[in-house]
């Protein structure tokens, strides 16, 4: 179960822009994928959850894990993560992309041709000694 107090735990630990990764941390590996430079602390609103942008772990506080879904919108060329039990949309043009418009693409973690695959291993070349430390704490 993930608390309202791991959540506060994890905001401390992560300084959000403290990364050379926009997309989350680089010093915690995401517990699902272990891959680093995508997974943090999230906030939206009231939401409060924790989120890995290269496999689509998901997890609300107080609720249990799931896997959001990746959906590349053709008119905007924009990668969405999409809750798998939500509407297929583009964040960027909210309805206005057709279903035609919207492709279902297989999360990096299953797709090497996936943009975050380039993306995961920039961040990995910068941090190869922390790869070898993490590799000792969560392999
Ligand atoms: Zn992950
Ligand atoms: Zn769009």
């Amino acid at each position: 179960m993930f608390t309202l107090q791991d959540w506060q735990n994890l905001k401390e630990q992560i300084p959000r822009f403290n990364s050379c990764s926009p997309l989350g941390s680089c010093e915690f590996p995401c517990p699902n994928c272990k891959v680093i430079g995508f997974f943090s602390w999230r906030e939206a609103g009231t939401r409060k959850y924790q989120a890995c942008k290269f496999c689509g772990f998901w997890q609300e506080i107080d609720g249990e894990p799931y896997f959001c879904i990746q959906i590349y919108c053709l008119i905007c060329y924009y990668l969405n993560w999409n809750k798998p039990d939500e509407e297929k949309h583009c964040n960027q043009c909210g309805k206005k992309a057709g279903e035609k418009d919207l492709v279902t693409v297989p999360p990096a973690s299953e797709d090497k041709n996936n943009p975050c695959w380039k993306e995961k291993l920039k961040i990995e070349s910068k941090h190869q000694k922390h790869l070898n430390t993490f590799k000792q704490v969560y392999y």
